[in-house]
């Protein structure tokens, strides 16, 4: 960083630093075992909650400048927020992490390779959905075209760094172009009605992980909701937000809002663990608009994880089988710590006859997945990961199970890196709910 850069990054900081928060945290290091980047550089200090907020208030403060270590500690951060539930004083770290990556990326340019990849990926892609179709049906062509089959062949992929070649070789079966079209706008309930709900339906879950959004809508009905699905709504924006693009951010959360202000329904329902507590923040991305503020918290109280909804409208209850099988439990550190939806998950899977519930050591430790961190701090995701697997592989669990993409991409890439393929799965709970619903009806037909 050069001197012009750092001083910029230093005024950007004094603005947009929730001082008030920098100064809940009391130093009392409660936070530091559930710091998984702490952990796994052998208790560095620099690389945990308390470390990182001394960070933040010394260039706030002045006392530090915001060079490349400032910088590096901030990047490696997971965002995973688990040390904000441990915290005594009730530090919101995950909303000082994203002013300070804000305050840094407004000012520092990154190498050209990697503005590029922000560039194209927060600004062009994921703010338009026709987009994402565009780019899922490409994934699906080279997924069926035989292409994929050639490239790794003729070993096209050892071109791209190990984790993207892992990556690409976990990656779901996309849907076809034209399963991709836009969801009909409405459900009703199956059973007899309860709520009147809306579902947010996202931007990769509704073109890479459609089959989930289509499962999840599915299990809304069979409990008796009505449901909306607001065309005009888009992405989440988490990506950006978490990524210090915080206006580009503000411009999603104002469209979603707009979609779903007036449907008039009782809940928003979610299913990846991470969109929802982006949506969840609404309200404080947009408080200093006085236009927009009471819209968001408004927006906000809505906002419910279907695995919530499903235990309120009592699923549990309903008659669930799976053919004998261990299952465990991967948290969404976005579902647990951003939404405190963590009994609920186990509760469902519990209710499966069949189903061995075991419960995995550190299960709401972050698998290192963290939106696109997994491909931009590849080894420490990595260790983070193989970590996860250790716990993972002494349930001896044959399916692992998720609330979010993200980790459940994650998980299936630990399945893969560990040769464990045959005899491991990971899945999104609804898939696994739906699976245990329907064969309880089949065995009533039968
Ligand atoms: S637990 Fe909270 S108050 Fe204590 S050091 Fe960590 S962030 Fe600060
Ligand atoms: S968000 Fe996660 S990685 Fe970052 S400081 Fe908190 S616990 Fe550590």
């Amino acid at each position: 960083m050069n001197t012009k850069e750092t001083q910029k990054i230093q005024a950007a900081f004094k603005e947009k630093i929730d001082y008030d928060e920098l100064m809940n945290c009391t130093r009392c290091g409660f936070c530091l075992p559930s710091c998984p980047t702490y952990l796994e550089t052998d208790k560095d200090e620099v690389h945990s909650p308390r470390g990182r907020i001394a960070l933040m208030k010394g260039v706030v403060d002045g006392t530090i400048e915001p060079n490349e270590s400032v910088k590096r500690s901030i990047d490696m951060c997971l965002g995973c927020r688990a040390c904000e539930p441990v915290c005594p004083s009730g530090v919101k770290f995950g909303r000082l992490l994203e002013q300070s990556r804000d305050a840094i990326y407004q000012h520092h340019k990154p190498p050209l390779f990697s503005r590029i990849a922000r560039n194209l990926a927060f600004k062009q892609l994921f703010p338009y959905q026709k987009r994402v179709v565009g780019i899922t049906s490409l994934l699906g062509i080279y997924q069926r075209s035989g292409f994929q089959y050639i490239a790794r062949k003729v070993g096209i992929m050892k071109l791209f760094p190990e984790t993207l070649r892992t990556m690409e070789k976990v990656l779901p079966r996309v849907p076809k172009r034209k399963e991709l079209k836009k969801h009909t706008a409405y459900f009703p309930p199956i059973q007899k009605q309860k709520k009147k709900v809306a579902f947010f339906s996202g931007c990769l879950m509704d073109t890479v992980f459609k089959q989930t959004n289509d499962a999840t809508i599915k299990l809304l009905q069979y409990v008796g909701c009505e449901i909306v699905v607001p065309e005009s709504q888009g992405c989440c924006g988490a990506l950006q937000g978490h990524s210090g693009e915080a206006d580009q951010a503000r411009e999603m959360a104002k469209k979603n809002i707009q979609a779903f202000e007036n449907a008039g329904v009782d809940y928003i329902i979610t299913n990846a663990g991470g969109c929802g507590a982006h949506l969840n923040d609404y309200h404080y991305l947009l408080k200093d608009d006085p236009e927009w503020k009471e819209r968001a918290a408004q927006f906000k109280d809505k906002i419910t994880d279907i695995t919530r909804i499903l235990v309120d409208l009592d699923f549990h209850q309903q008659p669930l089988r799976k053919d004998s099988c261990i299952v465990t439990y991967q948290d969404s550190c976005h579902l647990k710590n951003g939404q405190h939806t963590f009994m609920e998950p186990r509760k469902l899977l519990e209710a499966i006859d069949g189903v061995q519930y075991v419960e995995m050591h550190d299960a709401n430790r972050c698998c290192g997945s963290a939106g696109i961190y997994n491909i931009i701090e590849s080894e420490m995701s990595m260790r983070i990961l193989d970590y996860k697997m250790e716990q993972a592989k002494k349930t001896e669990a044959t399916t692992i199970v998720t609330t979010n993409p993200g980790c459940l991409l994650q998980m299936k890439l630990g399945i893969e890196r560990e040769g464990l393929t045959e005899k491991m799965r990971a899945v999104h709970i609804v898939d696994l709910l739906l699976e245990a619903y329907e064969n309880k009806e089949s065995d009533a037909d039968a």
